[in-house]
């Protein structure tokens, strides 16, 4: 109710807009909660589909090459500029591209996805509580995790049908493991390194990988400073335009959320970059890039917050080429392939791959980033997977 009196205050005469989003979401979220499998490759996965479709899916479905820019001149918001430059913005977060190219029908859900009932929510104890979590449930079911390895190579045999994996552990010792089935969660540009030319995956499907769109490298500075030197009452969540980094997104800590000490504050900057422009840089021209985006940060920061450079603890900027270095995503790419009409859901790349055994999950999969997102594509997998061995897999708590 405070959002449709805020946005009828900002964007008077947009209500309309708002409706169609609105009608849009719940028909996507009805049908997210069926379990659909997108993109279809076989008959299992059509029947899962047509499974979870409803006559509204049906009735979206043809908004479905539609842009949210099309949505607002459907609707004769178009004229609107301060309407655009907030959806361009806040869609930028979320699907890595402006209105005129994020898909209507994923648009019109994460520009809800805030809103009551649902929410977007911070863990108390920070991700690493979920972190923890996950490792304990998978150790309880009998898992064996090994943190702080690489995977260098994957190799398909054919007889038996069976994958040769070698990874590598923090000593570089090599570990060779032998599996029928992989779930591959890292961006699908590494299979072009790990499986050899030679190893199984058909140059057809190469060169389709080498082809998806571009995704975004992220800049993120990190801050610790006195809490006292923030602004009473200060907003845990603020997105602001800045002239030369377009969006950026500032996420400050709570008192008593576990992620600052008492008295102390994090606050955290991020936007989207092109990694094109972080590669091929020396050190000295990547030390020096670095310092000046680094004061730019704190130059709008101390300005937005009224700091003062003595106000900061701690700080320190991660890059494109940090995002490589400790993930191991390939360029330091972040977000999956982006949400154009052309490649999201029923026309994005497939969880399953042309090597039998060989399934993929994360940020480029149906339904896309974020943690839910790679959650619920993770879950999608193991479905296809199970279906594919004769199993079926029931998860008490998400049927109740
Ligand atoms: C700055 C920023 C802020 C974000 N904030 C949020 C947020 O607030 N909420 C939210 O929901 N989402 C957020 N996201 C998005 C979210 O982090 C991603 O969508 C999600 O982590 C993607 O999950 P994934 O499993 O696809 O990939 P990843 O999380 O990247 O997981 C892939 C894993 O594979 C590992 N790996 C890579 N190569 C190898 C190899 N050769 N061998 C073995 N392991 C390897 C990596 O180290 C990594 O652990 C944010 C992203 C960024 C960049």
């Amino acid at each position: 109710m405070r959002w449709q009196t805020e946005r009828q205050e900002q964007f008077p005469g947009s209500e309309i807009f708002w409706s169609l989003c609105s009608k849009i979401h719940e028909s996507n979220w009805e049908f997210v909660a069926r379990d659909p499998i997108l993109p279809v490759r076989s008959f299992w996965d059509l029947s899962q589909l047509i499974r979870a479709i409803r006559p509204s899916n049906l009735l979206t479905g043809f908004l479905s090459k539609l842009t949210i820019a099309d949505l607002l001149t459907i609707t004769g918001c178009h004229k609107d500029r301060r309407l655009r430059s907030f959806l361009d913005l806040q869609l930028k977060l979320y699907s890595q591209e402006p209105a005129s190219r994020t898909s209507a029908l994923y648009g019109a859900t994460v520009l809800q996805m805030a809103q009551s009932p649902r929410g977007l929510w911070h863990l108390h104890g920070s991700m690493q509580l979920l972190s923890d979590r996950l490792k304990d449930s998978f150790l309880k079911d009998g898992g064996s995790l090994l943190i702080g390895h690489r995977v260098t190579k994957i190799l398909s045999k054919k007889n038996p049908n069976i994958f040769d994996v070698n990874v590598v552990d923090r000593r570089k010792n090599l570990i060779q493991l032998k599996a029928s089935d992989i779930v591959f969660s890292l961006p699908p540009q590494s299979l072009l390194d790990l499986i050899p030319i030679d190893g199984g995956l058909s140059t057809k499907y190469r060169e389709s990988i080498k082809n998806l769109p571009k995704p975004s490298g992220a800049i993120v500075f990190y801050g610790a400073l006195r809490r006292s030197d923030l602004p009473a009452n200060c907003q845990a969540h603020i997105q602001i335009f800045d002239e030369n980094f377009g969006s950026l997104f500032i996420s400050i800590s709570m008192e008593d959320d576990q992620r600052a000490p008492v008295g102390m504050a994090t606050l955290i900057a991020s936007m989207f970059v092109n990694i094109d422009q972080w590669s091929n840089l020396d050190s000295q021209s990547y030390a020096s890039k670095k310092n000046i985006i680094s004061k730019q940060i704190r130059t709008i920061l101390e300005k937005k917050f009224d700091l003062l450079e003595t106000s900061w603890d701690h700080q320190e900027l991660s890059t494109p080429r940090s995002f490589e270095r400790w993930t191991g995503r390939p360029g330091g790419i972040v977000g999956g392939l982006g949400q154009h009409p052309d490649q999201f859901g029923p026309f994005g790349l497939s969880s399953r791959t042309p090597l039998r055994g060989l399934w993929l999950c994360g940020d480029s999969i149906y339904p896309g980033e974020g943690t839910a997102g790679v959650s619920q594509s993770a879950m999608m997998v193991v479905r296809q997977l199970m279906e594919y061995k004769g199993r079926h897999l029931n998860i008490p708590v998400f049927n109740s």
